[in-house]
Parts: C-alpha cells; sequence; structure tokens
C-alpha cells in the first residue's frame, strides 16, 4: 500500500472504496498521515473527526492492517480494536 493509496485520489480497487472520493483528506499531503513513531498526530487525528466517511476508514484499516493514521486512530490503536474485534467473534 503506498502513501498516495491513502487518499481520496486512490483508484478505486476490486472493492467499493468510493467513501475516498468524499474523505477530508482529500488532496492533503499525505505525510501528514505517516507520522513518524512517537510524533504528535493529534492535528491530523483533528481531521478525521471532520470526515464524513470515518468508519468506513477506520473498517478499511482494520481489515487492510495499515499503518499510519485512518479513521483518526493510529496503527497501534487500531492492533487493539483489532485484538477486541477477535474476541466478540
Ligand atoms: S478518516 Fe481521516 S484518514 Fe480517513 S479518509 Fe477521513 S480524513 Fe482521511
Amino acid at each position: 500500500m503506498t502513501l498516495h493509496h491513502h487518499l481520496a485520489d486512490a483508484i478505486v480497487g476490486p472493492t467499493d472504496q468510493s467513501w475516498r472520493l468524499r474523505s477530508a483528506c482529500r488532496g492533503m499531503d499525505p505525510e501528514l498521515f505517516f507520522p513518524s513513531s512517537g510524533g504528535d498526530n493529534s492535528a491530523t487525528k483533528a481531521i478525521c473527526l471532520t470526515c464524513p466517511v470515518r468508519l468506513q476508514c477506520l473498517d478499511h484499516a482494520i481489515v487492510h492492517n495499515e499503518p499510519g493514521i485512518w479513521g483518526g486512530t493510529s496503527h497501534s490503536e487500531r492492533r487493539s480494536l483489532r485484538r477486541a474485534r477477535r474476541s466478540v467473534a
């Protein structure tokens, strides 16, 4: 998965990813969403809080184990969510 794939400009894949076209991060610098580990990512997460497709984005990132900020969460936060999902499945 490339940095460009993260943004709404990404090519729509075999599954429906049309939600990307409505994302708040469309056209933004992808680097914002791939901060160095330990860096402050609160400003990026604040962008996600305004995003109309946050839940679709979050679900995609959990399913595909994406790196970076997706759906207002970091990779480590999603790891916890994945564990919680497995425990209720
Ligand atoms: S939730 Fe955040 S990372 Fe996901 S599409 Fe929206 S703005 Fe982009």
